[in-house]
This record gives C-alpha cells, sequence and structure tokens, in this order.
C-alpha cells in the first residue's frame, strides 16, 4: 500500500472521492481544510470500485490515481494513497479510516473530507456510528448546494454524530467533474478548471470521449 510515509502524524484528513477526474474545486477544498482544522497532511484517498452505483461508467482506478498523483505534485501537504485501490470489491469509509487508525495509533485525529451531497447519506453508510467514533467529517458545500436541506439532514441528527460533522463551504466548487467530463465528451474547453498536467493527461489517454 502506498501512503502517507513514516513521518509521525498527529492530525490528517483522508480526501476521499472518485476524482473521475480531480479538479481545482477539491484541491481548493482540500487546501482550505488544511488550513482551517491546522492539519499536517491531507491524503487522498481515490476510491477502487465506489461502494454505490454510479450513473455513469467510472474510469479504471490507474487513470483516476494517476491524475491525482499529477494533480498534488507540488504540494508538500498532499499525499495520494491506493488503499481503496488495492482493496478487492467494494471500498467502505469504515475499511479505509479503520486501517490509518491502526497504522497512526489513537493519539492522531482523523478528518474524512468530502462532498456534502455524499453526506446526506451517510446513514446509509456501512458501521457509520463506528466510522464516527473514529474520525470526524468535513463536508464541502459547492455553490447551489441545498442548504436548508443539509441543515435540516444535520439537525435531525443524534448529538454524538452532528457535533462529529463539520460543513465547509467552497466556491470553488463551482468546478464539477460531470461537467469536465461533459466537456470533454462536447470537445469543449476544461482549461483552467484543473491542473494542466491533468488535462494533458486526459487528452493523451483519450478519456471522457464518446
Ligand atoms: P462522488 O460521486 O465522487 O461525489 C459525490 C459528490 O461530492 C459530487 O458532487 C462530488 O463532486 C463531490 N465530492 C466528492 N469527493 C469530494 C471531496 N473529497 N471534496 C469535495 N467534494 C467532493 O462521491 P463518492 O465517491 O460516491 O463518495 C465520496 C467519498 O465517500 C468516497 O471516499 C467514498 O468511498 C465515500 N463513501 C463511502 C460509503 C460507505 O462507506 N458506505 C458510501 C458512499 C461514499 P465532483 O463530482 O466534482 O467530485
Amino acid at each position: 500500500m502506498q501512503g502517507p510515509g513514516k513521518r509521525k502524524i498527529r492530525r490528517f484528513a483522508i480526501m476521499g472521492g472518485t476524482f473521475d477526474p480531480i479538479h481545482y474545486g477539491h484541491l481548493v477544498a482540500a487546501e482550505a481544510a488544511l488550513d482551517s482544522f491546522s492539519l499536517e497532511q491531507v491524503l487522498f484517498v481515490p476510491s477502487g470500485n465506489p461502494p454505490h452505483k454510479k450513473e455513469y461508467p467510472v474510469t479504471e482506478a490507474r487513470h483516476r490515481y494517476l491524475m491525482t498523483i499529477l494533480a498534488v505534485a507540488t504540494n508538500p501537504h498532499f499525499e495520494v494513497s491506493t488503499v481503496e485501490m488495492d482493496r478487492p470489491g467494494y471500498s467502505y469509509a469504515i475499511d479505509t479510516v479503520a486501517e490509518f487508525h491502526k497504522i497512526y495509533g489513537p493519539d492522531t485525529e482523523i478528518y474524512f473530507i468530502t462532498g456534502a451531497d455524499a453526506i446526506l447519506e451517510i446513514l446509509t453508510w456501512k458501521n457509520v456510528e463506528r466510522l464516527m467514533e473514529l474520525c470526524q467529517f468535513i463536508a464541502a458545500t459547492r455553490p447551489g448546494t441545498n442548504l436548508d436541506v443539509l441543515h435540516g439532514f444535520l439537525d435531525k441528527l443524534p448529538e454524538n454524530l452532528r457535533r462529529r460533522i463539520h460543513l465547509m463551504e467552497v466556491p470553488a466548487l463551482a468546478i464539477s467533474s460531470t461537467d469536465i467530463r461533459k466537456r470533454v465528451a462536447q470537445g469543449r474547453t476544461i482549461k483552467y478548471l484543473l491542473p494542466e498536467s491533468v488535462e494533458q493527461y486526459i487528452a493523451k489517454n483519450n478519456l471522457y470521449r464518446p
């Protein structure tokens, strides 16, 4: 497994997602979390087979992994882990978090950053109570996120779960992977929505073409 390295880390976040493809919205969200939550590192964890069936064919994990590597290459606080891709079958957040909890020990605080849309489904996640004991969540909202729905959902959660979820507004998440895939399929520009190295990787490997 490639992971965060051997340095002792006290406070880090797992940035979970499909990253199909990774874009500046994800990178800005990770940097904002690093700053706001005084993290030492953000570990990007591209999903293997997403646990919830997607409405589109998800790109091979090795492409999503390599694009993530290219995107974080210049940030000393960002790393990429293959932990979910290495695991056969579906990836569940609880397995990922439990693995890092075991590696780092109970003194290390773990956060899990993901999109606020995914948080709305959190009660369906495997072993959610245990998961929320092992980590806290940072839910990144994007312009257009229905905050009334989100707050309504959070307010109904039991207190032990509610206090472990933090909302973080990320205007740069106006950029979305869905929009980027659509643009490529239509032959439109994706310049300045994601790092140039990722843009070139997409072109070279003919990703997202119809
Ligand atoms: P996804 O389809 O990649 O994304 C869902 C929404 O959240 C999209 O709008 C996406 O925007 C946004 N998003 C995704 N990752 C983000 C991030 N790290 N920061 C900000 N926005 C993000 O979501 P997913 O892959 O299903 O799930 C996200 C994470 O939750 C993964 O790590 C997954 O393993 C975990 N998960 C676990 C379970 C479980 O344990 N049972 C169930 C569901 C999800 P873009 O399309 O622009 O990325």
